[in-house]
């Protein structure tokens, strides 16, 4: 069975405005001070859950947060720690979440030695202006140099995280910076949306009409330009924002998306095993708190029954660009989406939003587009 951890490490240097993660702006004492409780976590978990520990690991991911702050040798001690408790895969991908700042100096180096070999690095935009509205602390210029230096290390597997949507952002901005990312070369590239999120910022910016985001029509131009520009540049899109060389999708959020098991570690970090999911505490002190007094610090549990599991199985099936087999959906769920959902499907296919193809449903680009809607209508 594959089978995944997340480690999600909250802290950043700043935040950014549209952030809508488990996020805190900590001291470097502070985030010192929460290294040992993730081993108190995984201790108590092999008490409480000796199942989790018979999996062999697949992958590991240490998202944010800006796990890239860690210095490498805290990094060295949180891989240790996993490898005395997993027995964790000859060729596991091992990938860090990075802001281009931190990768400027001997840290890419450092990391790569530690056994890093994936890297996502929050480019966001290869434009000033958009990054200065982003709150990014980077510029253009920084991001390049960080991937120089990277290169320079021999880790080769990067992916880049761009945003689009940006307010004032245009088509052609957009198209800048794509090429200028592809002409780095990196093996994957994710394009989000920007979404204004009600716990952040730009929502309250946009509430009291100091933020104007570019009208859905835009949006829709530029996640399409990017879909095409990427695709001719020899990146395949397999998942609704993901793109990549042949071979370089991203193991773990592509397990995620095939329902297979994970752990998640940290503040605000999800799991899911067999059928159930759970989710631990998003706050920091009482994630602590709770390991201080030998509890697990989780918030829900949820078990997934077939229901459910026949949803999560269409809605994330339906993120991927391969969609989903109605053969298979039969027999696992005993459910035919053709005859229950027939003249939806027959709307969303004259709308050009949906293609059936080798006996699979998926969502073409501009119905990955409006994803969120289809959903929702497949789902009422
Ligand atoms: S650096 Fe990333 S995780 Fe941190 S606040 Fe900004 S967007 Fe959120």
């Amino acid at each position: 069975m594959s089978f995944g951890l997340y480690i999600h490490f909250p802290c950043c240097s700043k935040i950014c405005p549209y952030c809508d993660f488990y996020v805190l702006r900590e001291s470097e004492a502070k985030r010192a001070a929460l290294l040992p409780y993730y081993e108190k976590e995984l201790k108590l978990l092999s008490e409480k859950r000796p199942e989790l520990f018979s999996q062999k690991l697949e992958t590991i991911y240490f998202g944010g947060g800006t796990p890239s702050l860690l210095g490498p040798e805290q990094l060295a001690g949180l891989l240790e720690l996993t490898k005395s408790h997993f027995d964790v895969s000859a060729d596991a991908e091992t990938s860090l979440e990075a802001n281009p700042n931190d990768l400027l100096g001997d840290k890419p180096n450092a990391f790569h030695q530690l056994g890093i070999n994936r890297l996502s690095i929050g480019v966001q935009s290869l434009n000033d202006a958009e990054l200065k509205t982003l709150g990014r602390e980077h510029s253009a210029k920084q991001a390049e140099n960080a991937i120089r230096n990277i290169k320079k290390s021999g880790l080769q597997n990067l992916n880049i995280d761009l945003i689009f949507g940006v307010p004032g952002q245009t088509v052609a901005s957009w198209r800048q910076t794509l090429e200028q990312a592809i002409k780095w070369q990196p093996a994957h590239i994710s394009t989000y949306s920007l979404t204004i999120e009600e716990r952040t910022t730009f929502y309250k910016l946009q509430q009291t009409g100091k933020l104007q985001l570019p009208l859905d029509e835009l949006c829709q131009e530029m996640y399409l330009t990017g879909v095409e520009f990427l695709e001719q540049g020899d990146y395949k899109q397999y998942e609704i924002s993901n793109f990549s060389r042949p071979g370089s999708e991203s193991r773990h959020n592509r397990n995620y998306w095939q329902r297979k098991s994970y752990l998640g570690l940290g503040p605000s970090a999800h799991s899911f095993f067999k059928n159930q999911r759970w989710a631990n505490v998003r706050s920091l002190p009482i994630y602590q708190r709770k390991l201080d007094v030998g509890e697990l610090p989780l918030d829900l549990k949820e078990t997934i029954d077939t229901k459910k599991a026949l949803e999560e199985a269409l809605l994330l099936g339906l993120r991927q660009k391969e969609g989903i087999c109605l053969e298979n959906l039969k027999k696992e769920f005993e459910y035919d989406l053709e005859k229950e959902k027939r003249e939806l499907l027959d709307e969303l296919t004259a709308q050009n939003f949906t293609l059936k193809e080798n006996g699979r449903l998926r969502l073409t680009p501009l119905g990955f587009y409006v994803s969120d809607r289809i959903i929702a209508e497949l789902f009422p």
